[in-house]
């Protein structure tokens, strides 16, 4: 299995999974266009598209992949706040190995994280080659501890220090840091985060959402790098 960044920001997110020629999408804020553009396997490869929750960045374009026959698949309340796409049911809590979805070999679990949204997601995904991958976006907290896992794709979007410092010069107002604190992983939060996972068969780490602003992306993989001992990517380097 391989990923694709197809774009990783506060513009618009898109990533892809392959395997046997088969794509999985995940989030569709990129416009179809950009996609058909960028993405190296072709349309007519996707099986599915899963979203996280209805912020533009992630869910913008939904309505244009269903059109053009890729199912959105989505929490009811992301679904109702688009106002397209399936809705994967589950529990309120905290639901891993409870539900599943699956799409011809991919196989789907889904997990609950904390945002400003109204019933944001998280995914455990396992390809249909065995690969075991980890989505958590758009999040300040994620208290699961998940096993396995070969490949994290976590959002990293700010460095606290650098958050700070960009408050106190002005660039960054009250209401924004607060919104920034309050919805989305710091550099600290995915190290801690990564430290209290069982690593032994991760191979990869991908750093996503990163802010221009308010983040060293360069500092960040070191960062994060040092703790996983894995290549560690990041969109923009
Ligand atoms: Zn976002
Ligand atoms: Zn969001």
């Amino acid at each position: 299995m391989d990923v694709q960044i197809i774009a990783s920001s506060s513009k618009g997110n898109c990533y892809a999974l392959r395997c046997d020629d088969i794509v999985l999408l995940l989030e569709a804020g990129v416009p179809i266009a950009r996609l058909r553009k960028k993405l190296t396997a072709g349309l007519s490869r996707c099986v599915a598209c899963l979203v996280t929750h209805e912020h533009n960045d992630h869910a913008g374009y939904a309505k244009q992949y269903m059109e053009a026959g890729i199912p959105v698949c989505a929490s009811l309340g992301t679904c109702s706040a688009i106002g397209v796409g399936r809705p994967i049911t589950k529990s309120h809590r905290w639901s891993y190995r409870c539900h599943d979805l699956r799409m011809q070999d991919w196989k789907v679990s889904i997990f609950s994280v904390r945002h400003d949204a109204a019933d944001p997601l998280g995914f455990l995904i396992d390809a249909p080659d065995g690969t075991r991958v980890v989505f958590a976006i758009d999040s300040f907290l994620l208290p699961y501890k998940f096993p396995g896992v070969n490949v994290w794709m976590l959002e990293c979007n700010y460095d606290l220090a650098l958050l700070e410092s960009n408050i106190a010069a002005g660039e960054v107002d009250d209401a924004q840091a607060k919104r920034i604190l309050q919805s989305h992983m710091s550099v600290d939060h995915v190290a801690s985060f990564l430290q209290a996972q069982d690593l032994s068969k991760t191979r990869a780490v991908y750093l996503l959402h990163g802010s221009d602003r308010n983040l060293n992306k360069q500092a960040a993989v070191e960062k994060i790098r040092g703790v996983v001992g894995v290549p560690v990517y990041m969109e923009g380097l």
